[in-house]
């Protein structure tokens, strides 16, 4: 399977190297020509509002939203915040995921912290593996404050937190799985894809 990661800025690597450990083909996408071909995309973490501007600035807007209408992207962090429909202040969004979030949500970056949660959508093969919880890796994260229209809820913390989402072939994730071994929610990213 073809793929994409946006590698305009943040940690577009990591999810490259997951996504070709799964025997995906990886093309890092800068321009709008590089979608051409591509059966999904993943917006990695970095930082929203620059990772708005730089897709701006390089005419992705309007081509990652197509994309988007008819493909599987994935947001992971700030690449959930470009997913969504608001995020309460003035910044360049994608809105295509019904959903709206709040940037910083649980504090600075020295508040980062990671949890075991319990994700049983990711039993896609039915694999025993599956039934372990998944560790969740939170760097100066969003919460989703609002899941509605097409979107439905996929993960919580256990205070009832909302930290993934899904709309169809569009997932957006407060967490950073490409931070950890486990590649059960890229692997649920492109059974989804396919
Ligand atoms: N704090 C960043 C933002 O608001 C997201 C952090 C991340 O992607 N790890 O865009």
């Amino acid at each position: 399977m073809r793929v994409g990661v946006l590698a305009l800025q943040g940690a577009f690597i990591e999810h490259q190297a997951i996504l070709e450990g799964l025997g995906a083909q990886v093309t890092q996408v800068r321009l709008a020509a590089h979608l051409e071909g591509l059966q999904a995309l993943i917006i990695p973490g970095g930082e929203s509002t620059t990772m708005g501007k730089l897709a701006t600035a390089f005419g992705l807007m309007e081509p990652l939203r197509e994309f988007g209408r008819q493909r599987a992207i994935w947001g992971t962090c700030a690449g959930a915040i470009f997913l969504a429909r608001d995020a309460h202040r003035d910044q360049p969004l994608l809105e295509l995921m019904d959903i709206s979030v709040q940037r910083n949500a649980f504090g600075r970056q020295v508040d980062s912290f990671e949890v075991d949660l319990d994700m049983p959508y990711l039993n896609i093969n039915g694999a025993s593996e599956a039934a372990a919880p998944f560790h969740a890796v939170f760097i100066r994260a969003p919460l989703i404050d609002s899941v509605y229209g097409q979107a439905r809820v996929l993960t919580q913390l256990p205070n009832g937190t909302i930290v993934a989402a899904q709309q169809g072939r569009l997932l957006a994730t407060s967490f950073h799985p490409e931070l950890t071994a486990d590649s059960r929610f890229h692997r649920y990213f492109l059974e989804l894809a396919r």
